[in-house]
């Protein structure tokens, strides 16, 4: 083996296989610019530390179920004027992630409250939060279900592990008294730890019909509202403006 032969076997075993792949590139480069030692082994160390941090990044991504075309540069402002942009930027600074508080966005159909939730998961994600999206009905279905189906407990133990849960259409449906209950508890035991991002159509007064129950609501609104930025979002519908035709 030569030299260079030896050092790409090592960047194998070592599995740094950007700067293995990349490596005559990185040499040719150094002799050209007459790199010092220090600046040769800066870039080739960064080179697979933006690697690793890409894959890492694409991994949550893929993990969090989140829409990739629903993006924070793909919301039209002008069209949703009771929130601001620069109230959104404030929020992209995630210090409310740190401080575990919860973003409700409340609001009729088509207002933006899903594509706003999903474009600030994306953001998350790529600031390195781990984030999971999902609505109510698929949420109760795991909570439900997670002692009988594997994957709906593997979710559970991932929706306690997340930094940030999404839900989204809370009080579209209806749920019954023991969901009820078990989405009390999960709510408990995210408290102060997980961030939420819930967006629901029903003002919270009417909540207790989605829940069919008065005290388990207010116990669970108490610990969602406690650490929270509420969004009342109004205006018109988003799809019905923008209706597409066909003919
Ligand atoms: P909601 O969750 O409030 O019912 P959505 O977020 O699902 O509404 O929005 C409905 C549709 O309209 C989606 O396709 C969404 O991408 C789009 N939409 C809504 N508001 C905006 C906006 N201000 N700019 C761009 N697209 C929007
Ligand atoms: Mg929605």
């Amino acid at each position: 083996m030569t030299k260079k032969e030896k050092i790409i076997n090592n960047f194998g075993i070592l599995k740094l296989s950007t700067i293995k792949e990349m490596l005559d590139e990185i040499l040719m480069k150094a002799e050209k610019e007459k790199k010092s030692y220090q600046d040769l082994l800066y870039d080739l160390t960064n080179i697979e530390v933006k690697a690793k941090q890409k894959r890492a990044r694409n991994r949550r991504f893929k993990q969090s179920k989140l829409n990739p075309e629903k993006t924070i540069e793909s919301f039209n402002f002008n069209f949703q004027e009771s929130i601001s942009e620069k109230e959104v930027n404030q929020l992209l600074d995630f210090e409310w992630i740190e401080q575990a508080f919860n973003l409700v966005f409340l609001g009729p159909p088509g207002v933006g409250k899903t594509h706003l939730a999903n474009g600030i998961g994306i953001r998350a994600v790529n600031t390195g939060y781990k984030v999971l999206f999902l609505n109510m009905d698929q949420l109760i279905k795991i909570l439900k279900t997670r002692k009988v189906i594997k994957k709906n407990e593997r979710l559970f133990k991932k929706i306690h592990k997340t930094d940030v849960l999404v839900i989204d259409e809370v009080g579209y449906l209806p749920i019954k008294k023991e969901e009820a209950n078990s989405f009390f508890q999960l709510i408990t035991d995210l408290y102060e730890q997980t961030s939420l991002i819930i967006t629901s159509n029903k003002g919270f007064g009417k909540w207790a019909e989605i829940m069919g129950d008065q005290i388990i609501t207010t116990a669970v609104l108490d610990r969602i509202m406690h650490h929270s930025e509420i969004f009342n979002l109004s205006g018109k519908s988003y799809r019905l403006e923008n209706r597409e035709k066909i003919l």
